[in-house]
């Protein structure tokens, strides 16, 4: 007696082999429930598949049916609606199914066998106060332990502003999905946290998901949730998942979402695959972050994906920004007008009076000093801030000392040899070290080139300009520190966060720590610092040179541009006491440029309309639909070949398809360029846009056309293809 089983499994990539194999048992699983099954020489972790999905498997020898090794019956089956995220994902995304399933499974569970399993899971139920779970049954079926629900602590939760109070009675009265199109200090996680209340106190086992673009986020807003929902709910209530913690630590925090202990899964894009039987609510802060698009593997929109499983499991999807994504926005136009999302406004800062966004100054550099990089009506604004005992933030998107060194007699520059790129120097530890291939060496005494040894730095870095502002502080004192021991009082304190200064565990928290505790005067980052963070004290923030992203080829860079200013200016001035005199300080070679104009008077609307003005009329996003192949090879020729190879047989082999000609009517594939980052660590890079009216189109020529990509691998013109990988609705063209 023994039954065939479908398993979906990760096959290596371009194998023959389909991602749904069949395997052998002695009884038949229910689809969704976790067994580890032998692949080749090794085991894998699998999941037992809906058999229908398995479009490649033809005949079946059964002589070539290998066992399943173990079922690991102590963890639930994955739910139906889970399997469908994932098919979706895969088909969307034009990945395997087994690769998205596999990377949304927290990696211990690959390792771990069920006895050692049924253990962690048998602590977690402890640790919850739950019973264990009944053998193999799902829990979506399993009803409520009887002890978990609420315990009597109350919950202390805000009085809302009237803007609140609007938005919660419309997140209840429809159906959604929302738009929170707040600004920043308006409460946006208030309604959050709110909402969240409602709905455990209508439903005890429900579940709410929330997810922020960074992990840099994640522990304040765990702070926040834990200190609203802990009381009453207890501390296993709250988890997080993201790629910050510990294999254990994720697998823990997986397993009490799935086995619903958890009543919220705080997470990054990752979390958007958690398994949550009584999922309720989903919450995507920040939703405009190009973060929540991944990056690797199947290059998903965890944002998007948030949708869909919304409208897929009937639960309510919240999105909240105080600068949407120009798609989310154009979806929250009004119904009559084809609108999808319903757009919740809230304008107004909480507590009003003195409160009001900051002030946004922006200043000519044309009228300052040639080469003045903080000018001087910046440095005197910064002093005064310093006088009164407030904190200021200085932020520029370039950590290093220099982007470039060179030689103005050889005209020698510090390019990297394995990129298309230039070594950045790092005067901390006298390096010259590559950004994108990692490449470092110890900077030069003199010129490789001509021996002369007046090496030049040229542009800024993070690192100089808190080098500069410490010279052009150091005559200033802190106010009230004047002691018997000092008594002209201490220096200004200036602080750094970049990627550099917190490479270290813990470095980030540490100095975020000490900008609280207002260990910090002056405050000098990169868009690291920019974002989310509640600073209490700052009252001043400047971009040093943001004009930069004005030159981008990639038609989202206004977009990117202003919301990272408007999130910046968020962060100046969220203390009452200290709103009323918040500035914002643009320096800017244009300052009639729309966007800062825009930003000054915070008016998100009127730069969203003539953005998706100008969108509509060159055809692009969200008025289009994208998808992008990249290229990998040797040579840019290869990788140029292959895609151009492709090209072409979509117009010859593909259209002489029954029924395809109508369809690749609707395409259109560009040529293949090379991409803006040309060559990375040696390998040569190449990409081809396509382009649809048509989402429905475009999604059905991708995956027809997969086929072709694979065959065009072997023209002889191909050789020295690395690999290749389709991104659709690509966020950086
Ligand atoms: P956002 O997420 O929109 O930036 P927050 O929810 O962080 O805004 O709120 C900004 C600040 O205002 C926080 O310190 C928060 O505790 C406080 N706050 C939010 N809502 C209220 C309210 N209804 N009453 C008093 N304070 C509030
Ligand atoms: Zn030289
Ligand atoms: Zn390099």
């Amino acid at each position: 007696m023994s039954a065939w089983l479908a398993v979906l499994v990760h096959t290596p990539a371009h194998a023959s082999l389909g991602p749904v194999l069949t395997y052998r048992h002695r009884e038949v699983l229910p689809a969704g429930t976790l067994v580890r099954v032998p692949l080749g020489a090794r085991e894998t972790l699998g999941v037992v598949w809906d058999p229908a999905d398995d479009e490649a498997s033809g005949e079946i020898d059964p002589s070539k049916v290998r066992d399943v090794s173990e079922v690991l019956d102590t963890v639930g089956p994955l739910a139906g609606a889970w399997q469908q995220l994932v098919r979706f994902a895969a088909r969307y995304y034009q990945r395997s199914a087994g690769e998205v399933a596999l990377a949304a499974l927290p990696p211990q569970l690959r390792e771990l066998s069920s006895l050692q399993l049924q253990r962690k899971a048998l602590r977690l139920h402890k640790a919850l106060g739950l019973q264990p779970a009944a053998g193999k049954t799902s829990h979506t079926k399993t009803p409520p332990p009887e002890n978990a629900g609420p315990a009597r602590a109350e919950v202390q939760s805000k009085a809302l502003s009237a803007e609140q109070t609007e938005a919660l009675a419309q997140m209840v009265a429809h159906s959604g999905p929302f738009l929170l199109f707040g600004a920043t200090g308006s409460g946006k996680t208030e309604v959050y946290l709110q909402a969240v209340e409602q709905l455990l106190a209508r439903e005890p086992q429900a579940q709410a998901l929330v997810m922020v673009p960074e992990i840099n986020l994640t522990p304040q807003l765990e702070a926040r949730f834990m200190e609203r929902f802990a009381p009453q709910w207890g501390p296993q209530a709250v988890v997080s998942l993201h790629s910050g913690m510990t294999p254990a630590q994720r697998l823990s925090a997986w397993l009490a979402a799935h086995q619903g202990g958890a009543r919220i899964v705080l997470g990054t894009r990752m979390a958007v695959f958690a398994s949550m039987p009584g999922l309720r609510l989903i919450v995507v802060d920040e939703e405009h972050d190009p973060s929540y698009k991944s990056g690797e593997g199947a290059r998903y929109s965890a944002r998007d994906l948030a949708v869909y499983r919304g409208r897929l499991e009937g639960v309510k999807v919240v999105l909240g920004s105080a600068t949407p994504s120009l798609e989310s926005w154009f979806h929250s136009r009004p119904v009559a007008q084809g609108g999808r999302y319903l757009r919740l406004h809230m304008p107004s800062r909480i507590g009003a009076v003195g409160r009001s966004l900051p002030l946004v100054r922006r200043v000519d550099m044309t009228h300052q000093a040639r080469n003045a990089v903080v000018s001087l009506p910046l440095l005197e604004a910064i002093k005064e801030r310093i006088a009164r005992g407030e904190q200021c933030l200085v932020f520029l998107n370039r950590r290093g000392y220099a982007p470039v060194l060179h030689c103005s007699d050889c005209g020698w520059k510090s390019a990297c040899g394995h990129c298309s790129a230039f070594r950045v120097f790092h005067k901390s530890d006298r390096t010259l070290r590559c950004h994108h291939c990692g490449h470092s060496e110890r900077v030069p005494r003199t010129c490789p080139g001509c021996g002369n040894p007046d090496v030049l730095t040229l542009g800024r870095g993070t690192e100089q300009i808190e080098e500069l502002l410490t010279a052009l502080l150091a005559d200033v004192r802190r106010p009230g520190t004047q002691s018997p021991e000092q008594p002209e009082g201490e220096p200004v304190r200036i602080g750094r966060i970049d990627a550099d200064t917190t490479r270290l565990k813990g470095a980030l928290q540490s100095q975020l720590a000490a900008v609280h505790a207002g260990e910090v005067d002056v405050l000098v980052g990169t868009q690291m610092i920019a974002k989310g963070h509640d600073f209490r004290r700052i009252t001043l923030v400047a971009a040093i040179n943001p004009d930069s992203a004005l030159f981008s080829s990639d038609f989202r860079a206004p977009e990117r541009l202003f919301s990272l200013l408007l999130q910046a200016a968020g962060r100046a001035g969220r203390d009452a006491a200290m709103g009323a005199h918040s500035e914002v300080w643009v320096q800017t070679f244009q300052p009639a440029h729309p966007v800062y104009a825009a930003l000054k008077n915070y008016d998100y609307p009127s730069f969203a309309r003539s953005q998706l003005q100008e969108r509509e009329q060159a055809g692009m996003p969200p008025f289009s639909y994208q998808a992008l192949v990249r290229a990998d090879a040797r040579s840019q020729e290869a990788a140029q070949a292959f895609l151009n190879a492709a090209r072409k047989r979509a117009g010859s082999d593909m259209a002489h398809w029954p029924g395809w000609a109508q369809v690749l009517e609707q395409v259109m594939l560009y040529p293949a360029v090379p991409m803006s980052m040309q060559r990375v660590a040696n390998v040569e890079r190449a990409q081809m846009l396509v382009e649809s009216a048509s989402r429905h189109a475009l999604q059905r020529f991708l995956a027809a056309w997969q086929e072709v990509l694979h065959t065009s691998r072997g023209d002889p013109a191909c050789k020295g293809l690395i690999r290749w990988a389709i991104d659709v609705d690509p966020l950086s063209i």
